[in-house]
């Protein structure tokens, strides 16, 4: 079976190589993944998938699928990229290819067809050895600040799959074992009154002041939470440019995390509460506007086994001398502490690297960790259990959202990293289809994880995706 995924995948390497250069080549931020999202749905249709589009809303979310009877394995792709990070492929230096302009800071060209390549495998060796099985791939759009997967589970795409795996390009190759954070995203909007600032501040109820206010309050909030939550803010509206005007609209985005939903849930209320004690003390308005939320991960301890087992099986990933000089000059782009962050925040997970490209899998460990970011893996996570690796693309200590990461996203390392995760994913998804055992021990490791009040959605339902709400 190993020796199969491996020659089969060598066999599309050309194609898939090819569909991921194309995303990079076309860099579409959250819920505008026009062509990215076509591209990869030509290709399930070419391969046989029934592909089904604007799923939940969303005209580029969609859904391919092969297979009618026996368990439904779901392969999940992301696509979008990131404004702002425009570079040029290759070069260890910063050199936009157009200032302002997206790229792909996170390697989601890669995370996409990594995925895609694992459908395809599991695909067509069901067909070829006529076993039971439903292979799905789930385009998901707007992993970056949009929720796509949240807004996909709300709408209950995910209900009936028995098994979800996924990636996620990195500087090195591990299972996923570690949880992570929670989040909910709102704006916070004050109405005032403009007044002339020196002529009648009397009469001026300001709407900047009550952010400040806000901002004030919530860090003295910061002192009374959880040890793992975080608040981050940006004031998206200051409310104008004349400090002679007392500013009658402005606005504060602020985003909350935490190690469970339910957490963020209640520093949200508490949150809530703050701004309207900043719009009492001004004589302002705040009208509180709901933006996106993701729920933590639930890592699987069944999953990860496999996933582990089988990263050990297809080996370390064969880097020339040639790839690793040329990682070596990305490296050279960092500082020691820039290369800290190969700890991802995380205290006893120090990991180095002999080698700018770490070509072997660390041995999975099971682990009570919460790593301090989010990701809307997370909601598909709480509905069907899922396992996630990470596999080496870049230099080691490439931080994400980064231009150093962007001009990785085309080398022939990136592409060889992209290819292992197809076998491995593929590998791991039929040791599971052989061994039905333990699809059903993952999915009482979920329900158990899970309790009783199940999965929520952090999303009220009247949100819609892509509310342009700023
Ligand atoms: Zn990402």
């Amino acid at each position: 079976m190993k020796r199969w995924i491996e020659q089969y995948i060598e066999e599309k390497k050309n194609d898939l190589t090819a569909i991921s250069d194309f995303i990079w080549d076309h860099p579409e931020i959250r819920f505008e993944e026009v062509l990215s999202s076509q591209k990869i749905m030509d290709a399930l249709q070419k391969e046989g998938f029934d592909v089904q589009h604007n799923l939940a809303g969303m005209p580029t979310a969609f859904v391919g699928e092969f297979g009618t009877e026996g368990p439904v394995i779901a392969f999940l792709g992301e696509y979008d990229a990131l404004a702002d990070l425009s570079q040029e492929s290759g070069v260890a230096e910063q050199r936009p290819i157009a200032k302002g302009d997206y790229g792909h800071g996170c390697g989601h060209n890669l995370l996409g067809v990594g995925a895609l390549g694992a459908a395809f495998a599991v695909k067509a060796y069901l067909e070829q050895n006529g076993l039971p099985g439903r292979v799905r791939y789930y385009g998901c759009p707007a992993e970056e600040g949009g929720s796509g997967k949240t807004f996909m589970a709300r709408d209950g795409v995910f209900t009936d799959v028995d098994l979800a795996l996924t990636w996620h390009p990195a500087p090195m190759n591990s299972v996923w074992s570690f949880s992570t954070l929670a989040n909910i995203q709102a704006y916070f909007k004050f109405k005032g009154k403009s007044a002339h600032a020196a002529a009648a501040p009397h009469l001026g109820r300001s709407a900047l002041d009550a952010v400040e206010l806000m901002n004030v309050g919530v860090n003295y909030l910061r002192e009374h939470m959880i040890d793992g939550a975080r608040i981050h803010y940006a004031i998206t509206d200051s409310g104008g440019h004349s400090p002679n005007v007392v500013q009658s609209n402005a606005e504060v985005l602020q985003l909350i995390r935490a190690p469970r939903i339910e957490q963020a849930q209640s520093l949200y209320e508490r949150m809530t509460k703050i701004a309207e004690g900043a719009a009492l003390m001004t004589g302002t308005e705040v009208e509180v506007v709901f933006d996106k939320a993701c729920s933590n991960f639930i890592p699987n301890h069944t999953i990860n086994t496999i996933l582990g087992e089988s990263m050990a099986d297809i080996g370390p990933i064969p880097f020339t001398d040639e790839e690793q000089a040329q990682a070596r000059e990305f490296q050279a782009t960092f500082t020691k502490e820039d290369m800290g962050s190969g700890e991802m925040g995380m205290d006893g997970m120090k990991i180095s690297a002999d080698e700018p490209l770490v070509r072997k899998p660390l041995p999975y460990m099971k682990m009570d960790k919460v790593m301090p970011g989010s990701t809307d893996v997370g909601d598909v996570s709480w509905v069907a259990p899922t396992g996630q690796i990470v596999m080496t693309t870049a230099a080691f200590g490439t931080p994400l959202h980064t231009w150093q990461l962007v001009a990785q996203g085309k080398t022939s390392y990136a592409h060889k990293g992209m290819l292992q995760v197809s076998k491995v994913l593929a590998l791991s998804a039929l040791k599971m289809l052989h061994n039905e055992e333990l699809i059903a021990q993952a999915k009482t490791e979920l329900q158990e994880a899970v309790g009783e009040t199940g999965y929520v959605s952090p999303i009220p339902e009247w949100i819609k995706p892509n509310q342009k709400n700023a």
